[in-house]
């Protein structure tokens, strides 16, 4: 066993680590995969109709991943003594988290919007059977090329105030900031549709309506993309990703699920 008192030991404790984050995001990833598959179809025609061999080696690879995944928590229970308890946030506390992040999504907007410029001609084209002609005439685009945003600097009293798992700012491929849309990684047609999306949703919602539903369905869901508001940009962006795409106006959507009340849902169940 590695011993952190050894300067060859620490060396590989530390690419150890490196590993383990790589496959951390592999495996959220996988899980995101996952998760817009079980929105779109149900289990009972997945097995029915799913190709056999496809579904052979996911659900091999799922249960050894479990298993390994399994026997380390083992380890970490002994290790740490008594099992991690979840912290139940009060409604105190929910409630000052909604407030840091609507002031850190208001300033990051005034923080990025000098550097913003419109959309090109050619990307406004691309984008307006989905978006409305006002809309796309009023976001701000920056691209960082090789910088990313940095994390908020509440992330550290986030997580003392018992929140787990925060959104990983830095690998998201891009962020909107209410009408400023942020990329971290090259501008593409689908990541501009993505944050596209989410300017859309801080319209129809209003910046405090949006950061409420954000935080108390990720209290609820602990991971980022489960959040409605984000699982619902993530299935419009595959809707117009797929090949000979219909058009459909993701204001209409966004206003559906709104009053369907469907960004607040806090489960699975609750999408169907
Ligand atoms: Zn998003």
């Amino acid at each position: 066993m590695y011993s952190w008192h050894d300067p060859e030991d620490r060396v590989s404790i530390l690419e150890m680590n490196a590993e383990l984050r790589h496959a951390e995001l592999e495996l959220l990833s996988a899980h995101c995969a996952t998760y817009q598959l079980r929105l779109r179809f149900s289990t009972d025609d997945l097995a029915r109709f799913g190709q056999r061999d496809v579904l052979r080696k996911s659900v091999e690879a799922a249960n050894s991943l479990r298993e390994f995944y399994n026997s380390i928590e083992k380890k970490i229970q002994q290790a740490d003594g008594a099992p991690e308890t979840a912290v139940r946030l009060s409604e105190e506390r929910v409630l000052e988290a909604v407030s840091l992040v609507c002031a850190y999504l208001r300033e990051q907007r005034e923080r990025y919007l000098p550097s913003g410029v419109a959309l090109t001609r050619d990307l406004k084209a691309a984008m307006w059977p989905y978006f409305s002609p006002a809309l796309l005439d009023e976001v701000r685009i920056v691209q960082l090329n090789g910088e990313r945003v940095p994390y908020p600097s509440f992330y550290a009293e986030a997580r003392a105030l018992g929140f787990a798992n925060l959104p990983e700012i830095a690998h998201m491929s891009s962020l909107t900031f209410l009408d400023v849309l942020v990329f971290n990684e090259k501008l593409i047609e689908r990541s501009l549709f993505h944050a596209l999306v989410h300017a859309v949703q801080f319209q129809v919602l209003g910046l405090e309506r949006y950061s409420e539903l954000f935080v108390r369905s990720f209290v609820n869901t602990k991971l980022h993309f489960t959040v409605p508001l984000e699982a619902h940009a993530f299935s419009l962006e595959s809707k117009f990703f797929q090949p000979a795409a219909e058009r459909f106006s993701v204001e209409q959507q966004v206003r559906l699920w709104a009053e369907q009340g469907r960004y607040a849902a806090t489960s699975l169940a609750a999408h169907r």
